[in-house]
């Protein structure tokens, strides 16, 4: 297979916040591979913006190092970064301020294509918003980029899209969700609407029902006071799990089109029932002699807050009634693995007797590590004795599938920014879409609230707390085992 750039116009790409973790971390390190991949045509320029005192000298040395940490990728060779820095500058520029708009737009070249990144807390998103309209640096074909966390639930989200909507279309808006850039979240499209063996089933006639894993490994790092206000319901549920549940969910769309996508996708968060509080499971990690547990790297000895959250809804559609999914996600668990797991029910009838034992389908697939997908199927366990029956995976590992050029492959960040270059909004999501998944994620977490539950503590390397394990127990089901 070869890897196919497919060029784009030239561009100017303004990042606000250009000094900060996500800039130097991931979207700075992406602009230099699409770069390395031959992707940023002649012309274009990536310009820098943030309080910080820099000249493009010392921005540039900022860039450098974060390259050097963060990754260049294959095809980045020598020289190729020195170059890459040549299209970059910067400009000091307070948010709140009225210095420096000026000269950001007689930075600005010749080109159409401006595209503004938001890469700053959400209380700036209105004044930077403001501002790219008053000193006249934003026309009606400019974008802007959002970055997650889009509100803290309905209200504070409904405000952000008014705000935007003051100065921007929403075919102007770009609300990145990184897990849609995902090479495998794609897949999950190209599997379902690319084969025809697969669609005839995916639904509540043939499917059991469908689990959705995110397990991290990882604790709350240096985000403790942002995650202390936030959980694990609005950090990974409302967003990442969500835009999973609908793309296995979803209708087909007529055509794989930004709106097509996003009503149909919409429609999935519209149908999803209320959840029943005996369906959900919260947890928190504790300490344990080596370790310390959540509330310690929060710095908040009372928090209740959520580090694991699993629970069941239902989707209450043609489609899908009476057939149950089940979301777990959660920090400190025992291994890093992001799965979708379609779990189909049984033959209606064993024509090999009760020994035989039951045998389901799992269609399973694998987002992170080791991105594939795997097929669970039942056949004879070989030897003599009689028809005894095993299930057996047949896996494919992309990676082994698509060669070397698999792991060339963008990343969501590559993929996305370069979709905001090429106008496409598709694998972002809308504004009414955000309003409709807070609208359903708000009373959940209300109902925490109100009855002043406390989350379950639960071991550092587990699979969360007991009373998820039970939460699939109860429904004669459980939770498959997270590999790497
Ligand atoms: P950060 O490290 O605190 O960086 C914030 C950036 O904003 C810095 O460049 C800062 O530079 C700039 N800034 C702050 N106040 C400003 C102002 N008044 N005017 C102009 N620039 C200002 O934050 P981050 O982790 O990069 O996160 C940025 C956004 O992305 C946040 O909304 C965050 O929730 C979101 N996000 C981050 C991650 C991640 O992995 N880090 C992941 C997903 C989403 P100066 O101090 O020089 O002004």
């Amino acid at each position: 297979m070869v890897s196919r750039v497919i060029p784009v116009d030239p561009f100017d790409l303004v990042i606000f916040g250009a000094t900060g973790d996500l800039a130097r971390r991931k979207i700075l390190p992406a602009l230099f591979r699409r770069f390395c991949a031959g992707q940023i045509p002649e012309g274009s320029q990536i310009i820098g913006a943030a309080r910080s005192d820099l000249n493009d000298a010392g921005f540039r040395s900022l860039v450098a190092e974060a390259v050097r940490e963060f990754g260049g990728g294959r095809g980045c060779e020598d020289g190729t970064l020195e170059q890459f820095l040549e299209r970059l500058s910067y400009e000091t520029i307070d948010a709140k301020g009225t210095d420096g708009w000026k000269a950001l737009k007689a930075r600005l070249g010749a080109s159409p294509v401006k595209a503004f990144y938001f890469s700053v807390g959400p209380s700036l998103f209105g004044e930077l918003a403001e501002r790219l309209r008053r000193f006249d640096l934003a026309d009606d074909q400019s974008r802007v980029v959002v970055e997650k966390p889009f509100g803290h639930d309905l209200e504070t989200a409904r405000a952000l899209n008014m705000t935007l909507a003051q100065h921007f279309d929403e075919s102007q808006i770009y609300r990145i969700d990184h897990y849609l850039g995902k090479e495998t979240v794609q897949n999950l499209m190209a599997v379902r609407f690319g084969n025809m063996l697969f669609e005839p089933l995916w639904n509540a006639q043939y499917v059991d029902h469908i689990q959705i894993t995110v397990a991290e490994t990882v604790d709350v790092g240096g985000r403790g006071g942002y995650y202390d206000r936030s959980g694990a319901m609005r950090d990974m549920v409302q967003n990442h799990l969500m835009q999973l549940l609908c793309l296995i969910a979803m209708e087909p769309p007529a055509r794989f089109e930004p709106d097509s996508v996003r009503d149909e996708k919409l429609k999935v968060i519209r149908a999803l029932d209320p959840v029943d509080y005996h369906h959900i499971v919260r947890g928190q990690y504790s300490a344990d002699e080596e370790q310390p547990g959540y509330r310690a790297h929060v710095e908040n000895p009372r928090s209740t807050t959520e580090s694991f959250v699993a629970l069941k809804c239902h989707i209450s559609n043609w489609r899908w009634a009476g057939t149950p999914f089940y979301l777990r996600t959660g920090k400190k668990l025992h291994t890093r693995a992001s799965e979708i797991a379609v779990v189909f029910k049984d033959a209606p009838h064993s024509i090999f007797g009760p020994d035989a034992g039951r045998h389901s389908n799992v269609l399973a697939i694998r987002l992170q590590p080791n991105e594939g997908i795997t097929m669970q199927v039942t056949i004879k366990e070989p030897g003599p004795g009689g028809m005894r029956l095993i299930d057996v995976p047949l896996d494919m590992s992309f990676a082994e599938a698509l060669g070397p050029d698999a792991e060339d492959a963008p990343d969501a960040y590559e993929r996305l920014i370069m979709d905001v270059i090429r106008g496409n909004q598709t694998l972002f999501m809308r504004g009414d879409e955000v309003e409709a998944a807070w609208n359903w994620t708000d009373p959940i977490i209300e109902g925490w609230q109100r009855r002043g539950e406390v989350p379950k503590p639960y071991e550092t390397g587990s699979d969360g707390p007991e009373d998820a394990l039970m939460l699939m127990h109860r429904d004669g089901r459980k939770w498959r085992k997270i590999r790497r």
